[in-house]
């Protein structure tokens, strides 16, 4: 409990300590994970506002109770009306004039209600705390761990649970029940069952399309426990039959996998990662069919810092960072492959953390 209070107060120096390139004199956080991050408060609702002096939360009664047992370094500020009362008595104190805001968090509604409390000037800050979250500490690795665990344990049961007649989405539903009997709290996003033509769409949603022998099947899929985000995909052929066009696809994908892996380690950008898996496909003549990034960040949030992207910024990838690196192919009328891992970027290399085999054959 006490490493887990000095953990917050770290990250509350971290970011006071960048108020003056800021320029500002509080920040005003509402984001679910980044509240969550700064204050170890896990509920719904609730404001932070962190100055140089103060750190206090706001929230409505429905969470006191446990905003007080969770957020012990901040000052609890029970609001009790609606929140466009509150925002004044909350917002004007301590001399404060200047509040940076997420801007990728805030509303166009909130704005306006924020922009109707008279004497602050807000500062618009765009992913300010996004870097801070991108290397993770021992506590966070070990929650990664325990959703990437629960996620790989699913997996390994898709080549008895799924066979051809069965729909997408009853696969998908089997998939989530075991999950959430191993522990998990919910799904990191909705999981993905794209068979045959469907899998030609990166982010297809499960439907009532049966899944038939001859097709491949991509399965992506993470678990949430504890807050935290696992990852994963595995792509499946149906049947016997050695199509040959699965097996060159899969291979090629597998092949720009290992590329990305080899040359992941701290201090490299996420542009050269992703380039290495893209020249391998690219170099396959499948270049256009890998239309999405190599990978991201995953933690409380399932996509976050640091990209592994053509679009990447130059920052360096910090050692700590948990990673996917998911390289695929995608063609219309037949399907995709993509294959997909979790990692921890460490110093000088990498740390596979998914321990699901890859065997795409289910006969
Ligand atoms: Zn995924
Ligand atoms: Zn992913």
């Amino acid at each position: 409990m006490i490493a887990t209070i000095n953990q917050y107060s770290k990250r509350i120096d971290d970011i006071r300590a960048k108020f003056e390139e800021w320029e500002i004199d509080a920040f005003l956080i509402g984001s679910t994970a980044n509240r969550r991050w700064l204050s170890g408060f896990t509920g719904t609702a609730g404001l932070l506002l962190v100055s140089p002096k103060i750190a206090v939360l706001g929230t409505d009664s429905r969470y006191w109770e446990q905003a007080r047992n969770q957020a012990p370094n901040f000052e609890l500020e029970q609001f009790r009306k609606s929140m466009e009362e509150e925002w004044s008595g909350f917002l004007v104190r301590d001399n404060i004039k200047r509040i940076g805001i997420e801007v990728e968090k805030t509303t166009l509604g909130q704005y306006k209600d924020l922009q109707a409390v008279e004497g602050i000037e807000w500062v618009k800050l765009e992913n300010a705390i996004a870097p801070f979250r991108e290397a993770k500490n021992e506590e966070e690795i070990k929650l990664i761990r325990t959703a990437a665990a629960i996620t790989d344990q699913a997996m390994m049961q898709v080549s008895k649970i799924m066979k051809p007649g069965m729909t997408e989405r009853e696969v998908a539903w089997k998939l989530e029940v075991l999950m959430r009997e191993s522990g998990a709290e919910g799904m990191a996003f909705p999981i993905i069952i794209a068979s045959g033509p469907n899998g030609a769409m990166a982010h297809h949603n499960p439907s009532d399309k049966i899944i038939e022998d001859g097709e491949a099947v991509i399965v992506d899929m993470g678990a949430r426990a504890n807050g935290y985000n696992g990852d994963l995909t595995r792509t499946f052929f149906m049947g016997d039959g050695h199509d040959p066009r699965f097996v060159e696809i899969y291979d090629i994908v597998a092949e720009a996998q290992k590329a990305a892996i080899a040359g992941l380690k701290a201090g490299v950008t996420g542009k050269s990662v992703d380039a290495l898996a893209r020249d391998v496909i690219t170099n396959a003549g499948y270049g256009k069919e890998f239309g999405h990034s190599l990978g991201h960040g995953i933690g409380l949030d399932v996509h976050e810092g640091p990209r592994l992207s053509v679009y990447a910024t130059d920052a360096l990838i910090p050692s700590g960072a948990a990673v996917t690196i998911e390289p695929g192919i995608y063609i219309d009328g037949w399907g995709g492959v993509r294959i997909e891992d979790l990692a921890l970027v460490k110093e000088d290399s990498l740390e596979i953390i998914s321990q699901c085999e890859k065997k795409p054959v289910i006969s």
